[in-house]
């Protein structure tokens, strides 16, 4: 088992583990199809006087499961360790985001007729932004988040919220409590629970027997399809196909009722809706049928992605390493987590990009975990106009592009990494 170093940036916390068995089904045997190597945490940003300090660093290896086709990660990171401490990305949720969520918020108040005598449980409901909507229709709510700062800001906000995380020992707890929902909402965090099994079990538990879970999480065919291969760290455990939810939620006595697409949310996201009773429409079959048949229930698959990553890395470092020796200058645009994964993963630092710039003001003066690049103010490109910008965020091109139309007006070109190298 590897060893954890103890962070320059975060203290505390237990070591590192490696898993062997499926997080999912505990099949002994997975094949594993891409190794990052040894990454920070991907949030973990440095101040300029803990740069000559220890830094953690843990391996990170991709496999498949040949019994119920998750693909996970093998390295368990401590929770405390991950996710306590994540000041820099309080209050970040997007428009796009607030929009989504309240369009689901009054899908589910019109189709399951939800009034004063309901119970709408939001895991991961962050400062309850989702929440808030249900409360505003005069919906009993209930929050759970880890965090004490976005569990105190929802209390502010009129969501009372259980600062702790979601499992079925915290389920059983409400449920001795009298509490049953007749919705649970569990946007991007089912990837995030080390304790998937536990997760899922405490859905069911909570659930009333004629409630709804809604769970989205990026899918991974979006993942493969694009090459995104830096949405990839050790905060997401596990990567998800209709076929390995289908299989989880089965195990625990839930049922697939339905899949919704959402292409364009965090580059490429589903919706399952899960019921303690089978009732599947056909967009369940639908994607069980078109996943089996494209292949996402078999190693091959995934192999070849494997190879296409570790292609685009070379591509990408031949592409730098020609600018520079060209003497062109380059810089990079986002300092988040998956910007982290890339520029650890390719082997980017100071020598072949100048700077990040990042529109968080937290952030503006640290540096990247690992390669150390100096994280600016946009401004900044302005000021110095570098030849090329790495767009290290992808998913906000559009965004970006027009945000930094003065900097393409005057001749500056954006490298696109994903889902291969291109200069645009
Ligand atoms: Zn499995």
């Amino acid at each position: 088992m590897p060893e954890a170093t103890p962070g320059a940036s975060r203290e505390g916390g237990g070591a590192v583990v490696e898993r062997a068995t499926c997080r999912s089904c505990d099949h002994d045997g997975l094949d594993i199809f891409l190794s990052l190597g040894e990454m920070p945490l991907p949030d973990a940003l440095l101040r300029q006087d803990q740069l000559d300090g220890p830094e953690a660093r843990y391996p990170l290896d991709v496999a498949f499961c040949p019994s119920c086709s998750l693909v996970q990660i093998l390295q368990d990171v401590p929770p405390e360790r991950l996710f306590v401490d994540n000041y820099l990305y309080f209050s970040s949720v997007s428009a796009g985001l607030m929009r989504h969520s309240r369009e689901h918020a009054r899908r589910l108040i019109a189709e399951r007729g939800l009034g004063r005598g309901s119970l709408v449980v939001e895991v991961a409901s962050n400062d309850g932004y989702l929440l808030r909507n249900f409360a505003e229709a005069g919906v009993p709510v209930l929050g759970i988040d880890p965090a004490p700062e976005q569990a105190a800001a929802a209390e502010a906000a009129g969501v009372p919220t259980r600062a702790e995380f979601f499992d079925a020992d915290l389920a059983r707890r409400l449920r001795a409590e009298g509490m049953r929902a007749d919705v649970i909402v569990a946007n991007n965090v089912m990837a995030h629970t080390p304790t998937l099994n536990s997760f899922v079990e405490g859905l069911r538990i909570l659930l009333a027997d004629d409630g709804v879970a809604t769970v989205e999480n990026t899918y991974v065919k979006d993942l493969v399809d694009h090459c995104e291969f830096d949405t990839i760290y050790h905060e997401h455990f596990c990567y998800f196909s209709c076929s390995a939810v289908d299989a989880l939620v089965r195990r625990h006595g839930l049922y697939l009722n339905g899949v919704e697409h959402f292409p364009s949310l965090q580059g490429g996201t589903l919706r399952w809706r899960l019921g303690t009773r089978p009732a599947a429409d056909g967009s369940v079959r639908e994607y069980l049928e078109s996943e089996r048949r494209e292949g996402l229930t078999s190693f091959g698959y995934f192999a070849e992605f494997g190879a296409q990553v570790s292609r685009l890395r070379d591509e990408l470092r031949e592409l730098l390493v020609s600018l520079r020796d060209a003497g062109q200058t380059v810089a990079a645009y986002g300092a988040a987590a998956k910007g982290s994964t890339l520029v650890n993963y390719v082997g980017i630092g100071p020598e072949l990009v100048e700077y990040v710039v990042d529109r968080n003001v937290h952030k503006q003066g640290l540096f990247m975990p690992g390669t150390h690049l100096p994280i600016r103010d946009p401004s900044v490109l302005l000021e110095t106009m570098p030849d090329y910008l790495l767009l290290l965020a992808w998913n906000y091109r559009d965004e970006i592009a027009e945000q930094q139309a003065e900097y393409l007006g005057r001749g500056g070109r954006l490298i696109v990494p994903v889902p291969r190298p291109e200069i645009v």
